[in-house]
């Protein structure tokens, strides 16, 4: 098995963990009820998509 040879320093470490951060998932408005919904995805809230309704939803 291979074997580190040398003890990761705190300094080596924290660079390789500098790529590690969290970035925010991305949102919009929907155009039709306002929701906030992913961007070119079906608005979860009124089963809407580029104006027509892609899924029956019990609001709707
Ligand atoms: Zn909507």
């Amino acid at each position: 098995m291979a074997v580190p040879k040398k003890k990761t320093s705190k300094s080596r470490r924290n660079m390789r963990r500098a790529h590690h951060a969290l970035i925010a998932e991305s949102h919009a408005e929907c155009p039709k009820c306002g929701e906030l919904k992913r961007p070119h995805h079906i608005c979860s809230a009124c089963g809407y998509y580029d104006g027509r309704e892609v899924v029956k939803t019990a609001a709707a």
